[in-house]
């Protein structure tokens, strides 16, 4: 199944991001201090293609979420800030605008 290589060519481009040091987002271009996971399913509904093995921060996954109208709050669980000075653990609490 495709979906599984792109997520583990994304998981090696992950690593590889990380152990250089500040990971970036593929799309926008910024630092991605956020670190989320959900499940392939949902990745590959919402992400486009070119960048399903690319690091995508949560700011551009929730535009490409809303974009395709795709409630992913039931899906992801816990949110990791990595910032330089502290790091934060977020649980998720709903998408309703
Ligand atoms: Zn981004």
């Amino acid at each position: 199944m495709k979906c599984i290589l792109d997520m583990v060519l994304c998981i090696r481009d992950y690593i590889l991001d990380t152990g250089r040091g500040q990971q970036t987002c593929k799309v926008c271009g910024r630092p991605d201090k956020f670190d989320f996971q959900v499940p392939d399913i949902i990745w590959c509904l919402i992400v486009p293609p070119k960048y399903q093995t690319k690091v995508v921060c949560l700011a551009c996954f929730d535009d490409f979420a809303t974009a395709k109208n795709i409630d992913y709050s039931t899906s992801l669980q816990t949110i990791y800030f990595a910032g330089s000075k502290a790091s934060f653990k977020f649980e998720v609490c709903g998408g309703d605008r």
